[in-house]
């Protein structure tokens, strides 16, 4: 059977480029919990603001039965579709990377998104990267990682990778808006960003794409 993978960690350490390569490797599906968080939050971006231009959260609470989140296979990566119309580049814009903590340490969020990732995995062969995933999503899964680096080469990658997607934005401010996320996500009350017990520490603060890779695959080669 195949394996079920959990990868947790910090923003920017690389966890999705990583965990799809892995996924290509071992012929896994991945999957980017992140993404629900965000696809969420775009929804409340487009449907629940107040007077402020802020979000609601109680309207977006109220709206759940409104939102439809699936991932659709194309060309062997999953794309997220909300009510049918693809959001896949819509949630990497800033202004849903600067809410999508607020919405993500929302019970009532967690708790709406909770059933469905564990359907995704179901059946095994799965790499799943987020926040949660080894602690509360999958506890039982058969490897599980966790991924950390310093935030200042954090940050550095967040802009480099910004800057390619044409967004312009300060390497100032990529550092404080992933400080503010890892602080939201550490401290929050429900499924706060950990280290689970049995995961394995992986700091790539000095390592490279490739390298974390090869880090990962000699443990579960093992
Ligand atoms: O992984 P990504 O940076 O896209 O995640 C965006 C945000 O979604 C995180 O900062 C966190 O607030 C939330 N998240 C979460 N639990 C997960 C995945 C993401 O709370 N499993």
């Amino acid at each position: 059977k195949k394996p079920v993978i959990a990868i947790d960690g910090f923003s920017s350490t690389g966890k999705s480029s990583i965990s799809k390569k892995i996924a290509k490797k071992l012929d896994l599906i991945h999957i980017d919990t992140g993404a629900l968080y965000r696809g969420i939050t775009f929804f409340a971006l487009e449907n629940c603001l107040n007077d402020s231009q802020e979000i609601d959260i109680k309207s977006l609470f109220e709206k759940f039965d409104q939102i439809h989140l699936e991932f659709i296979l194309n060309n062997g990566v999953l794309e997220l579709f909300l009510n049918g119309k693809n959001i896949d580049k819509e949630i990497r814009e800033p202004r849903v990377s600067d809410h999508v903590s607020l919405v993500a340490k929302q019970a009532e969020v967690r708790a709406f998104l909770l059933d469905f990732q564990r359907n995704l995995a179901q059946k095994g062969g799965v790499i799943m990267d987020g926040r949660d995933i080894g602690t509360v999503i999958l506890p039982n899964a058969d490897y599980k990682f966790f991924i950390t680096a310093s935030p200042e080469e954090r940050a550095k990658r967040r802009h480099l990778e910004l800057q390619h997607s044409g967004v312009d934005i300060s390497r100032e401010e990529v550092y404080e808006n992933l400080k503010t996320r890892d602080k939201i996500d550490s401290e929050r009350a429900v499924a706060p960003l950990k280290k689970a017990d049995d995961a394995i520490l992986i700091d790539n603060t000095l390592l490279n794409k490739e390298e974390t890779i090869a880090l990962i695959l000699s443990h579960i080669s093992k």
